[in-house]
């Protein structure tokens, strides 16, 4: 398209931001409004895998990460059994010819400090605690009213906000997310120095995980199944999430045993988003977890955000209107986005539906194929990538 845009974003979580940052990059007029008064991210950990990584060298923001996480040397994951036993270990893929790290670990607070921070060297002007009330399209503007009262005016509202977007609602799609049946369990310790891997313990029906995230924290992640509408009081947290992975022993004991009510601990209930294209109406578009949040059995959403905003960047650069762009933009990202949800929720899937009797066949299939099925995740995943590429 000829011409800068003026762009509205609504929503400064990881798609918002790699969206003000690529396309301010790319000379856009760019204003961010975010709900929340100060930045809060609830405290835990997050992977960024190699893709994820070589969207956030293109964003220009891979050395800031990788100083404020933990690369995993040699990008190894061990699988244990529940009560410690090793079962196989894994690899994951770098890129970049091995410049760029297989995985990383990182606060999700620090991911955002990152990111945000370059938001604002770029100043592009955020308003915390500010959403957007109402939209209204006029000739080939939309303008938006804020919950403060005022209004602008752009040529482009781009809705990063989240996976219970209220934008997606305001644009009438009526489709809500759907509760998964897992939920999430996660806490932040300090990192003794020798654990350097990633490590994945396989319960019956449950998991949990081990990650470094800096030189002197990790975090764990306990999945299993919960069911619909279950709120537990924050208060009984450190002693649900001991009493709830109980079984797990070996590397897990230590961080199950120091849960406390000191601890930084966060449940979720995982929900999903799966839309059909289009993912815009007229002049608004939906990015990141408002278009396709996935379960995290992957470790993908964060990657699939940052992609979006750079393929969305590409697609305004390349098309000659504003709704080819939005089109090309939601046919290039779909078939991505759908791969790692289906991958994820199937993954999701059957390890719930495990059962005791099943953890020995469970294990010999898992040192047979978890090698084969990370490579060919990885592969499908860089092909699919390729060819949303706007580049090519
Ligand atoms: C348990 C769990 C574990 C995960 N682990 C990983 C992982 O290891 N790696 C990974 O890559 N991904 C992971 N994900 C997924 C990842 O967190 C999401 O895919 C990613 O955060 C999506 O980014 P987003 O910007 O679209 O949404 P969000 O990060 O949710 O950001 C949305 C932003 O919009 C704001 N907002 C909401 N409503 C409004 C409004 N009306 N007006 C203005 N602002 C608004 C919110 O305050 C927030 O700042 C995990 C998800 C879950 C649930």
């Amino acid at each position: 398209m000829t011409g800068p845009l003026d762009i509205l974003i609504v929503g400064g979580g990881i798609a918002g931001c790699s969206a003000a940052i690529a396309l301010a990059n790319r000379g856009h007029r760019i204003r961010l409004v975010e709900k929340q008064a100060v930045w809060k991210f609830q405290s835990s950990g997050i992977f960024v895998y190699a893709n994820g990584l070589v969207s956030l060298e293109e964003l220009g923001l891979l050395d800031g990460i990788l100083a404020a996480g933990f690369a995993i040397p040699g990008g190894r994951n061990a699988y244990y059994d529940h009560t410690g036993k090793p079962i196989v270990e894994t690899v994951y893929p770098t890129a970049a010819e091995g410049r760029i790290p297989a995985i990383l670990g990182i606060k999700r607070a620090e991911l955002h400090r990152v990111m945000a921070g370059r938001v604002a060297d770029l100043g592009i002007p955020m308003r915390l605690g500010t959403t957007v009330t109402a939209l209204s399209e006029v000739s080939d503007k939309t303008t938006a009213t804020f919950s403060d009262g005022t209004t602008s005016t752009h040529d482009l509202v781009i809705a990063a906000d989240g996976v219970n977007s209220s934008m997606r609602q305001m644009i009438g799609v009526t489709k809500k997310p759907r509760y998964t049946g897992f939920g999430v369990w996660r806490s932040v310790h300090p990192r003794p120095v020798d654990l350097r891997v990633k490590v994945m313990m396989m319960g019956p029906g449950k998991r949990f995980g081990i990650m470094p995230i800096s030189d002197d924290k990790l975090y764990t992640f306990g999945t299993l199944a919960e069911p619909k509408g279950k709120h537990f009081p924050h208060e009984d947290w450190p002693d649900l999430m001991r009493a709830k992975f109980a079984e797990f022993k070996g590397p897990a004991t230590p961080y199950l045993e120091e849960l406390s009510h000191g601890s930084e601990i966060l449940f979720t209930a995982v929900q999903e988003v799966v839309l059909p294209l289009p993912w815009h109406r007229g002049r608004v578009v939906l990015i990141g977890d408002a278009a396709h949040a996935s379960t995290p059995f992957m470790g993908q959403g964060g990657a699939m955000a940052m992609q979006d905003a750079l393929v969305l960047a590409d697609a305004i650069d390349r098309n000659p209107g504003l709704e080819e762009a939005l089109t090309a933009f939601g046919q290039a990202r779909l078939p991505v986005c759908q791969f790692v949800q289906d991958v994820s929720r199937a993954v999701g899937d059957a390890g719930a539906r495990e059962h005791a009797g099943q953890l020995d066949a469970r294990d010999a299939e898992l040192r047979l194929t978890a090698q084969t099925n990370v490579d060919q995740f990885y592969e499908r995943l860089a092909d699919l990538t390729d060819s949303s590429d706007l580049h090519q």
